[in-house]
């Protein structure tokens, strides 16, 4: 194989549906494969298949693009989406070699040793990249690779740990479905990020363990440059906590400030931050911030320390008040604790009232494998770990304590019709989103309704 032959395909799994209200209003661009791309794109013809995206033919594409690479995305609920590409990939052209990355890939790359898959990234740097494609390319049998594991290795690696390395995305590689790419009411809207790992370290959270356990920030001229390369008018900053660090927010908004920038921002926030420093995140507001997505998590104070979260409950009413007064957004989420009681649910639905958030969203709590958590549930967990498609974070997956499982389902459903009723408020959407995406939402929130009650009925 020519290595400027080699045709390399990267693509994201359709989407699968999931009992979240909310989670269908949000597409996200691939920004794993779009750094991928920017890596190898003046090395080997690469394209990206978005099957998120309706409307795309992977068979078709695979005949027509005939690529000799085939590299497939994952979240923790796609592995048996992935393996199925790789087969279908296969079926098409027997020789062509396939790769599976992502975040499923990081937690659990075993997942994916799978006759199908012949290459699993469990974390993606430059170097890594380089050495597997340039070895595909001369058709070389590849050496071990830090952080790949492959098959001729029986998916053994160099043993080195490492994690993924910030490179800066090619948006280009996805011009064909940006228009498509939406962040609930935002589209079309770009995703970024500005910094890796989280110093909060809350128990239930994968993304921390995933990034790290402190803040890694990323050079604010290499982030504001690539605000300004963006054609979109909204941009998700998915850091963990972007409201984190006062003085670089400064600096941020000093850079917006002098180069003329203007976006609508949306990130992620702890509540910790917001309750920090609201002066200067009335400032980023100024600056374009529409909407922050708080963890709120609970009610309950003992479950916040369980849950290790750096703030209180009484911290949290602070920063819905001051996101409040500064004219941001709260998109709120919490988790529902699988210990709760018919009551619990009653001081949930009126803790949501209190703090007001513009939209709700929440999730049953979800030990994840890796986490402390899995352990503490295990013998109360209902679905078996190789069951990846039920482990959303919309299904209940630790049998509940104190009432039945039908009983719990119960009670959730009425958290959805209480927060799509009584609290998502639907003039606020109207004006922030605009009828058809009110209509939308509103189909979505009715569609998921049947869900819940299919699962509630088989409980
Ligand atoms: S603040 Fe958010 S991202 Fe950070 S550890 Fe807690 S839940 Fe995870």
């Amino acid at each position: 194989m020519g290595k400027e032959k080699m045709k390399i395909l990267l693509v994201r799994p359709p989407r699968i549906k999931q009992a979240v209200t909310l989670g269908e209003f949000m597409y996200a661009e691939p920004i794993g494969l779009e750094i991928v791309y920017g890596v190898l794109k003046d090395l080997y013809e690469i394209r990206i298949l978005d099957l998120m995206i309706a409307g795309e033919d992977f068979e078709k594409t695979c005949e027509t693009f005939s690529p000799d690479v085939v590299g497939i995305t994952s979240l923790c609920i796609d592995v048996n989406k992935v393996k199925e590409i790789a087969r279908r990939a296969k079926m098409v052209k027997r020789e062509v070699i396939t790769v599976a990355g992502g975040t499923q890939a990081y937690l659990r790359p075993q997942s994916f040793f799978d006759e199908h898959i012949d290459h699993v990234f469990q974390y993606t740097t430059r170097k890594n990249l380089e050495a597997l494609y340039s070895c595909l390319a001369k058709g070389e049998a590849p050496p071990l690779i830090d952080g790949v594991l492959s098959k001729v290795y029986n998916y053994q690696s160099t043993g080195v740990f490492g994690r993924n390395e910030y490179i800066v995305p090619d948006r280009t590689s996805t011009t064909q479905y940006r228009k498509h790419y939406s962040y609930l009411g935002f589209k079309p809207c770009a995703i970024m990020q500005t910094s890796l790992g989280c110093s909060k370290n809350c128990d239930f959270c994968l993304r921390w363990r995933i990034e790290g356990a402190k803040e890694q920030d990323i050079d604010l001229e290499c982030i504001i440059k690539q605000i300004q390369d963006i054609d979109e008018p909204s941009i998700m900053i998915f850091d963990n906590d972007f409201l984190n660090n006062k003085e670089r927010l400064e600096r941020f908004c000093d850079l917006l400030e002098a180069r003329k920038v203007q976006k609508n921002f949306i990130c992620y926030a702890s509540v910790k931050s917001i309750c920090s420093h609201p002066d200067t995140i009335k400032r980023v507001a100024q600056n374009g911030l529409k909407a922050v997505l708080v963890g709120y998590e609970t009610f309950n104070q003992e479950e916040m320390v369980k849950y290790k979260k750096k703030s209180t409950v009484a911290d949290s009413y602070k920063a819905a008040q001051i996101l409040n007064e500064i004219g941001v957004d709260c998109w709120a989420s919490f988790m529902l604790h699988p210990d709760w009681d018919r009551n619990d649910f009653k001081s949930f639905r009126r803790y949501i009232k209190k703090l007001k958030p513009e939209i709700s969203t929440f999730s049953p709590l979800t030990p994840f494998r890796n986490l402390p958590l899995y352990e503490s549930y295990k013998d109360r967990l209902l679905f078996e770990e190789s069951d990846y498609e039920s482990w959303s974070f919309g299904k209940v997956s630790v049998k509940p304590s104190k009432m039945t499982l039908r009983q719990y389902y119960g009670e959730v459903l009425k958290v959805i019709l209480f927060i799509n009723l009584r609290m998502n408020s639907v003039p606020y959407m109207m004006k922030r989103f605009g009828v058809s995406t009110l209509l939308r939402i509103g189909i979505g929130s009715i569609k998921v309704l049947p869900t819940y009650i299919k699962l509630m009925m088989k409980s």
